[in-house]
């Protein structure tokens, strides 16, 4: 149990660069804790609306939604819905989360919307909740940020990699300096790995000398049935189980509830 009073685990996806693969890893990685057996929720709080999409929620299936949520209107469990993936719930995403940045900003907990909607009853029935966030720092951003315990950056294979992220840190910093001081880095995955692109190799090396321990070990390759799965609304893990970009997914949540069981001992 966190120090917090929280009986879960919640993690933000975050990485202000788009194309990263934060959708990609929180859908997979939810979908592979759900199949050993977790209870998972993820909130979609980008706009564009990717994980709701990827797990099958086509845009006229968004009854309620995380705008809902944000906004005070609905609980937990009236916004919250199932997923072809037994034990993985989502709340879905529409595109009024345009707007909740302009009708909150005079809102004194503008910052803290998702953290009061988690804490209920609704939301302690999930062992790990995933947040997937948009490509900037925005109040939703923060609001994920404010509401977890830690955060999970996907990093892709590429040069400038290395260059958003001090920017990241810098800004969990300022979080945990303000409204948030347990946020913890949950890890950092690299994703997107191309075994032929010598570069990608000199990448993961350089991330690893800069931030050791809390790279995992797991790297998740480019995998062209990972990139198909979406279109057919389904996680990778669901699509393709044996294809290598399942695989990593799996081995990333094994490492994943590895490290929480550690961090419980610790
Ligand atoms: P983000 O949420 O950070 O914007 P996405 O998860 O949507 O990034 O990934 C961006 C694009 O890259 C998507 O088209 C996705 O299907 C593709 N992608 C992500 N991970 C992989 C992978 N391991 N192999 C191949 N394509 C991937
Ligand atoms: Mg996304």
């Amino acid at each position: 149990m966190a120090t917090n009073g929280y009986r879960n685990r919640i993690i933000t996806v975050a990485n202000q660069k788009g194309g990263v693969g934060k959708t990609t890893t929180a859908i997979n990685l939810a979908t592979a804790l759900a199949a050993i057996g977790e209870k998972v929720l993820i909130v979609d709080l980008d706009p564009q609306g990717n994980a709701s999409t990827g797990l099958g929620i086509g845009r006229n299936n968004r009854e309620h939604s995380s705008y809902d949520l944000l906004m005070g209107t609905h609980s937990v469990s009236e916004t919250v819905q199932e997923t072809a993936v037994p034990n993985l719930h989502i709340i879905p995403s529409t595109m009024d989360l345009l707007g909740f940045e302009m009708e909150i900003s005079q809102a004194t907990d503008r910052v803290f919307r998702l953290r009061k909607a988690l804490i209920s009853t609704q939301a302690f029935e999930y062992s790990y909740i995933l947040v997937d966030c948009p490509p900037s720092f925005n109040l939703l951003t923060m609001n994920a940020m404010a509401a977890a315990h830690s955060v999970l950056v996907p990093l892709q294979c590429e040069f400038f990699a290395l260059e958003g992220l001090s920017q990241l840190l810098e800004t969990v910093k300022q979080i945990r300096g303000t409204v948030n001081p347990q946020l913890d880095i949950q890890g950092i995955v690299l994703t997107m790995f191309d075994a032929r692109n010598n570069l990608a190799q000199q990448v993961v090396n350089d991330v690893r000398t800069h931030l050791g321990e809390k790279v995992y070990h797991t790297l998740i390759p480019r995998n062209v049935r990972v990139s198909e799965a979406p279109s057919y609304g389904k996680p990778a893990i669901l699509y393709d189980l044996k294809c290598a970009g399942s695989q990593a997914y799996l081995q990333l949540a094994s490492e994943v509830i590895q490290r929480e069981r550690q961090r419980l001992a610790a």
